[in-house]
């Protein structure tokens, strides 16, 4: 298939999901439930997840070598919408050395006593290597927006509390990822859509599956009282940081399948346009390699 039928073909399941300005965002206008006329019993969707891991890691190599840009994927979402299997399965192809995933759980006491974006910024990839936030910034206007009480933990000085906190918040991460961008770190955000009943139904089967027991925890059942103050924060996010330099993707998560097909078509996309290469040997260092073959050459 030409390249650019393959790129069309990407963007088929990127496009409709993708955010690149907050005006005129709602949650409400994304089906958590949509698959895009795809279906996975017909293997449609294993077929080109498998094209597209492949692909990925062929690119991969090339940001490795190049050493130039590196890429930040950043995952947001309710609990049980996929995030821990679609990284596993989106990044399967991967050269492990290449890559780092870390998960943001509760704040250290060392954490509280920095700024917000401090843990954070310890994690952000190097040149030419991927990085995963499995949960990120994002929190810091997320579960920290829903329960205050967390942000009281937060030992900032009551002066700086203002009404406008979660603004000001979210302006400073838009800046904090255009500065990125004109670092060479590519951003991409992905909000895994996931619908409260889908949730439910998963957590059910959490508890009726032993070896899903280990998931469960009643605390995660416990948060979906606050679901609706979740969508709000969820879409004040988007709507404050959604940019053609640093887009979010809403991705459906009622499918599990169809998840890992945006994501990875998403990635595919974005690193598509970075047209990398593998560095060009200069002509000094092509005689060394002629020097060094010769020697080979002698050893027999
Ligand atoms: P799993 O899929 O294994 O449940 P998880 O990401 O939900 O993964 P948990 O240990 O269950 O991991 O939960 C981490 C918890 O830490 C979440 O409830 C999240 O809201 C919370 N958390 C993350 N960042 C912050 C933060 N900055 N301040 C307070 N709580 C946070
Ligand atoms: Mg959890």
């Amino acid at each position: 298939m030409p390249r650019k039928d393959i790129i069309d073909q990407i963007q088929k399941y990127t496009h409709p999901f993708r955010i690149t300005s907050g005006k005129g965002f709602q949650l409400k206008d994304f089906d958590p439930g949509e698959t895009r006329g795809l279906r996975m019993d017909k293997g449609e969707a294993a077929e080109l997840l498998q094209r597209g891991t492949q692909w990925l890691a062929e690119e991969q190599d090339m940001l490795y070598a190049q050493d130039r840009w590196s890429l930040l994927l950043v995952f947001q979402a309710m609990d049980a919408a996929g995030k821990d299997s679609t990284i596993k399965h989106v990044m399967s192809g991967v050269n492990p050395q290449g890559c780092r995933v870390s998960s943001f759980k509760q704040p250290s006491q060392e954490d509280l006593d920095h700024d917000f974006l401090w843990r954070y910024v310890r994690r952000l990839p190097e040149r030419g290597q991927i990085g995963i936030f499995n949960r990120s910034y994002y929190e810091e206007v997320l579960v920290v927006r829903v329960h205050e009480e967390i942000l009281k933990r937060q030992k900032l000085p009551p002066q700086v509390m203002g009404k406008r906190i979660w603004d000001e918040r979210l302006a400073d991460i838009a800046h904090f990822e255009g500065y990125l961008t004109r670092q060479g770190v590519v951003v991409l955000k992905f909000f895994l859509n996931l619908s409260r009943e889908e949730q439910k139904k998963r957590f059910v089967k959490r508890l009726d599956t032993p070896e899903k027991n280990w998931k469960f925890s009643a605390s995660d059942v416990h948060e979906r009282r606050y679901w609706r103050d979740y969508m709000r924060s969820f879409e004040d996010a988007i709507r404050a940081t959604a940019s053609e330099h640093a887009p979010w993707y809403v991705v459906p998560a009622d499918n599990k399948w169809f998840t890992r097909l945006v994501v990875a078509a998403a990635i595919v996309e974005a690193v598509e346009q970075l047209d990398l290469a593998y560095p060009k040997v200069s002509a000094e260092q092509k005689k060394e390699l002629a020097a060094a073959r010769e020697e080979l050459a002698r050893e027999s």
